[in-house]
């Protein structure tokens, strides 16, 4: 009973805490008092569960081939930011970008040549965001879609020009486009007051998308569709 007692009584007063060494290696710290007045340390090398794990949530919040957010840190993040925005009133857009006739680029240079040209695009959509601020995340297939809380319509049609731009410094060949080279199509839309949840601005901001698409691709198109009630019934009012 006693040493069951002490046991009992190490575990409660025991407390851990994780360091990173300077070589890389994890090391878990644990202090466990005695009953005596004294305590003992105990330090354990805990690096390959730290490189499990981290594996593990890497597996589990991106996406394997552009290493960019995948559709469910997505979906959470988009739901998550919705409500903040709301309660706070904030602006909150969001972007849906295509690539232009990817298909037939596939058709063309192969699916592996495919990958790598989606590799290359995450990576300049990417460095065209606002570091730290904007979620890029891969929505599926060769489509991408971009979280900007605090961001407003204009921003982030500015930052889907700038997208279109760095996409097309890519220079990406491609025979079997009417353009020789990779495109992409960009909708973007902004949340509105009478939205009722973050589905809603998807849906809208994919209706920009198919304007774009419409348009002749390779362009920026925004949701205007609010914006025009709005002023229509601000028109009505007066
Ligand atoms: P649009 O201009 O209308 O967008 O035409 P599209 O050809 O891009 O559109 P469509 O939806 O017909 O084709 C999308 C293609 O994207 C088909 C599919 O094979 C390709 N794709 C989707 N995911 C991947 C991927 O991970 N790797 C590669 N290489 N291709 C992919
Ligand atoms: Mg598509
Ligand atoms: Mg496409």
């Amino acid at each position: 009973m006693a040493w069951v007692e002490e046991e009992v009584h190490r575990s409660e007063t025991a407390t851990d805490s994780e360091l990173q060494l300077s070589d890389g290696r994890w090391v878990c710290k644990s202090i466990s008092m005695l009953e005596t007045g004294g305590w003992v340390t105990l330090y354990s090398d805990i690096s390959e569960q730290k490189a499990a794990a981290q594996l593990l949530e890497r597996l589990a919040t991106r996406d394997s081939l552009t290493d960019l957010a995948n559709r469910r840190v997505f979906d959470r993040t988009l739901e998550t930011v919705f409500d903040t925005a709301k309660k706070t009133a904030e602006n909150l857009s969001l972007m849906m970008i295509d690539v232009d006739h990817f298909k037939t680029f596939n058709d063309t240079y192969g699916h592996p040549a495919g990958d790598k040209a989606l590799q290359r695009i995450s990576a300049v959509l990417q460095a065209s965001c606002r570091a730290g601020l904007d979620l890029v995340a891969r929505y599926g297939g060769e489509e991408f879609a971009v979280i900007l809380p605090g961001a407003s319509l204009e921003e982030c049609s500015a930052i889907a020009e700038r997208m279109i731009v760095a996409v097309r410094d890519l220079h990406i060949p491609h025979a079997a486009s009417p353009s020789f080279e990779i495109r992409v199509s960009i909708g973007v839309a902004e949340m509105r007051d009478d939205m009722v949840n973050s589905r809603e601005l998807v849906e809208r901001c994919d209706q920009a998308l198919y304007e774009a698409k419409s348009a002749g691709r390779d362009t920026v198109r925004s949701w205007a569709g609010a914006q025009l009630s709005d002023r229509q019934s601000r028109r009505v009012s007066a």
